[in-house]
């Protein structure tokens, strides 16, 4: 092995260590930024293995191996002395780490969706922990509230933004990978990561469940949709609207539930001017034309 490897792994292993005397639980991953430690499982005839997430005692349960242990942290490099940086594992206790992951892939503004984003549902970004990725995207890190279960999500929000939620991970700052190292942002670095701001938590929610008697037919999808703004209170009618409808968008079928998408918001009591824009804005924030 190259001595700047080992060098890089005994770096990840010190912010690894740090990080987690922070309360964060961490894990080895490799220069693809994959976690470091095969499954133990992954020549399991069974397919029990797969549900394996470390009761059988072994290293290589990807996320699930993250600990704030100091000398469990040691034992998973020791392990994976190839790995070169390391996972921030998100959701757990006590930060349960959202990470919103601003991507500058493809040509996306990912910063400026979020502004717009913020504007729109009028919450702002608090002061947080921001780590600077190798190819000019941020990440930035925040904190739910403990009965919360944020998923993770890729573009759902906007295109370009990422979300790390539970069973996700962060790389963490002085991680070094194939295309670069990971480094915290000026200043940042030893900031307690902020709490989500409720508006935009409420952005990374799924809709509540409505209880469905069989099978969803098909074409269920838009209805359910058209249900969630109908059922909306006052304070929510605008987010649920844009929310409804971005999904829409990005299931295809945006143009088809326009009328109707229009006519459940102003059943709510949105205006038809109210609806129209907010409708517009989801369309643009996935990608199509309003
Ligand atoms: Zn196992």
């Amino acid at each position: 092995m190259a001595t700047t490897d080992r060098q890089a792994t005994t770096l990840a292993l010190a912010h690894a260590l740090s990080a987690a005397e922070r309360g964060l639980a961490v894990l080895p991953l490799s220069r693809t930024k994959l976690p470091a430690l095969r499954s133990p499982h992954r020549d399991d005839p069974a397919p029990a293995g797969a549900r394996c997430h470390g009761a059988c005692g072994r290293f290589g349960h990807g996320v699930y191996d993250a600990s704030t242990d100091p000398v469990r942290i040691r034992e998973l490099f020791a392990a994976a002395p190839w790995a070169t940086g390391y996972g921030i594992a998100c959701g757990l206790p006590p930060y349960r780490l959202i990470g919103v992951d601003l991507d500058t892939k493809t040509g996306t503004d990912s910063s400026a969706a979020l502004r717009e984003l913020a504007l729109r549902h009028l919450f702002t970004i608090p002061e947080t922990v921001v780590v600077l990725t190798p190819s000019g995207g941020r990440h930035l890190w925040l904190t739910g509230p403990p009965d919360t279960v944020v998923p993770n999500s890729a573009g759902r929000l906007a295109p370009g933004i990422d979300i790390r939620g539970a069973g996700g991970y962060l790389v963490g700052p002085g991680s070094r990978t194939d295309h670069g190292l990971y480094t915290a942002a000026p200043g940042t670095a030893h900031l307690t990561p902020a709490p989500c701001p409720p508006a935009l938590l409420r952005l990374l929610l799924p809709p509540p469940r409505t209880a469905h008697p069989g099978p969803a037919p098909a074409g269920d999808h838009g209805r359910g949709l058209v249900h969630f703004v109908l059922t909306a209170h006052e304070g929510q009618r605008n987010t649920r609207l844009f929310w409804a409808a971005c999904r829409a968008y990005e299931n295809g079928i945006g143009p088809a539930l326009l009328a109707p998408l229009i006519e459940a918001a102003l059943g709510t009591g949105l205006t038809e001017h109210e609806a129209r824009a907010t409708i517009a804005s989801a369309a643009r924030m996935t990608g199509h034309r309003p």
